[in-house]
């Protein structure tokens, strides 16, 4: 274990508290696996170097294990393998917790001695990996520093877990706390969903100070880097070029991809002319075009719409229609319910500042919807995000109306779901270990009563969560 003293912003609001953070051992899979390259171009060796680094630390894991190997087999189910592939009658067999064959029931049998689990008239997909989540201080509706404990933060990881989002990258504002349930994960599967960290989201006014304020994240060995470049609708200060670029400039040298947080149209087109991994954010102002894409496809950057995000801003001067959808009590309580409904909720909201912001954002997210489109036909790799953690963002029931909204926008069920698995790890350098059906991935699973095929709302009919090859048995 590696100790580093830091002394670092809570948030963007200056709140600063003197942390010690510790961060896991930085061998074997962790390391293997926080690739700065951006997919496809390597994706090979990659997923080659992740394979092996994950059969080491499945090694690791059976020194362990006392008893004998626990295997399991997912027999005559529906596979869908979250890299764009539908095995009707597949077998599945799951190892320690790691995935040793995929394949037709013709052609993968279950072994002998296997825990069999049945899976007719059942599909069976990898676990929902959200590319764009926070970890957040925040408990029900409330937000403060006091939120952030750790009995909280494992909260949040179930909650995502019971709806089936086995994996979530938190995009900023991750502290010691959240780096040890990180390192906790490496060593054994963790009974709530994984998390990858960006640490605090780099913002500076130059570069220097960018790119003092880099090496210190770097200094936490996060698994991305995240900045923030964005006005708030022309209400707070931009990170300018000169800043980012520095920023940037560090996130290559260390072997880290870059994730950018904005809004407009121009600043995108510059991020992924110079080189930024990831769009973190929908295009908001104006619909892309061919500089934009090109930009993006010349760098193969990733592109996260994070459409809820937009509707979280303006949803709540009345209540939103999911107050008595029974799938949004699976892990949120009638008394939130009841809180959204409140009438005096609502005119306070209405009367709040943010209120004329959220109409901006409202007409923002038509714009985003229409760019979704427009990037997903151009070919640019989507990676469903839903910024979800800060109040009123329900962390793991969100991911399931991104989906929805994602088809409502012109993607295939099949598009949506591999950019809510596959994809979505691939961006971030994960794809090996998680996000597919595939061998050497952990198995994280879930078990669906309906074809989300068919419709993508039926990735609501979750029969069984498996993380790292156990059930995951929701808290509500
Ligand atoms: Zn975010």
């Amino acid at each position: 274990m590696t100790q580093v003293h830091v002394i670092e912003p809570r948030s963007q609001k200056g709140n600063v508290r003197k942390r010690c953070a510790i961060v896991g051992p930085v061998v074997g899979r962790s390391q293997a696996l926080r690739m700065g390259h951006p997919p496809t171009r390597q994706d090979a060796r990659i997923a080659a170097m992740a394979r092996t680094a994950i059969a080491l630390s499945a090694g690791l894991l059976l020194g362990s294990i006392p008893a004998a190997a626990q295997v399991t087999a997912f027999v005559d189910g529906r596979v869908i393998d979250g890299a764009g592939h539908v095995i009707e009658h597949g077998t599945v067999v799951v190892r320690d917790g790691v995935i040793t064959e995929v394949g037709p029931a013709a052609s993968v049998r279950a072994p002998q001695g296997a825990n069999r689990i049945d899976l007719r008239g059942k599909t069976l997909m990898p676990g929902i990996v959200n590319a764009h989540g926070h970890l957040s201080a925040v408990f029900g509706l409330k937000s403060g520093p006091e939120y952030y404990t750790r009995d909280n933060l494992v909260r949040q990881l179930r909650a995502y877990a019971t709806y089936g989002v086995t994996t979530v990258f938190s995009l900023g504002d991750d502290d010691a706390e959240a780096f040890a349930l990180r390192a906790e994960q490496a060593e054994a599967p963790p009974g709530r969903a994984r998390v990858f960290l960006a640490g605090p989201s780099v913002f500076a006014e130059t570069a220097e100070a960018a790119t003092v304020a880099t090496d210190k994240v770097i200094a936490l060995r996060p698994d991305l880097i995240k900045i923030r470049v964005d006005d708030n609708l022309g209400t707070s200060k931009k990170m300018p070029e000169a800043a980012w670029r520095a920023t940037l400039e560090r996130a290559r040298a260390a072997h880290l991809r870059l994730g950018a947080h904005l809004f407009y149209l121009s600043d995108a087109t510059a991020l992924a002319r110079a080189g930024a991994d990831f769009i973190v954010h929908s295009v908001r102002d104006l619909p892309v075009n061919d500089a934009f894409i090109k930009a993006m496809k010349a760098n193969n950057a990733c592109y996260s719409p994070t459409l809820m995000r937009e509707v979280s801003t303006f949803v709540y001067d009345s209540a939103p229609p999911w107050t008595k959808d029974p799938f949004f009590h699976r892990g949120y309580s009638e008394e939130i319910s009841a809180e959204l409904e409140d009438p005096a909720r609502h005119a306070r909201i209405k009367a709040s500042p943010g209120w004329a912001q959220g109409q901006k954002y409202k007409a923002g997210l038509e714009v985003a919807r229409g760019n979704l489109k427009r990037v997903s036909n151009a070919g640019i790799r989507i990676a469903m995000g839903t910024d979800t953690g800060p109040a009123g963002r329900f962390q793991g029931f969100f991911e399931h109306l991104e989906l929805e909204m994602m088809v409502a926008s012109g993607l295939s069920p099949m598009q949506a779901i591999v950019s809510a698995t596959g994809d979505a790890a691939l961006c971030w350098g994960k794809q090996g270990a998680v996000g597919t059906i595939a061998k050497g991935g952990f198995a994280d699973l879930l078990v669906l009563g309906a074809n989300p095929l068919d419709a993508i709302a039926n990735t609501r009919s979750l029969d069984a969560i498996y993380i790292g090859g156990r059930r995951f048995d929701s808290p509500r």
